[in-house]
């Protein structure tokens, strides 16, 4: 079973249950913040904010030089 799963979003608060049924955990609710990504605490999965690419492509070099 693959523990890490990525998961794309377009907004900065996401809610994880962890899938629902056997395998999921409590439904709570991941803020981001300053982040571009956060990991569930119970499923590890990882939710990344995926920018529009015409956002990307004109703050690109800035976005990376402050990454981390
Ligand atoms: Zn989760």
């Amino acid at each position: 079973m693959s523990a890490h799963e990525v998961i794309e979003v377009d907004i900065k608060r996401v809610a994880c249950d962890g899938g629902g049924g056997a395998l999921g955990h409590p439904k709570i609710y991941l803020e981001m913040g300053a982040a571009s990504e956060v990991v569930c605490p119970y499923c590890s999965r990882r939710f990344v904010f995926k920018e529009s690419t015409a956002v990307i492509a004109g703050d690109l070099s800035s976005r990376s030089a402050s990454a981390k």
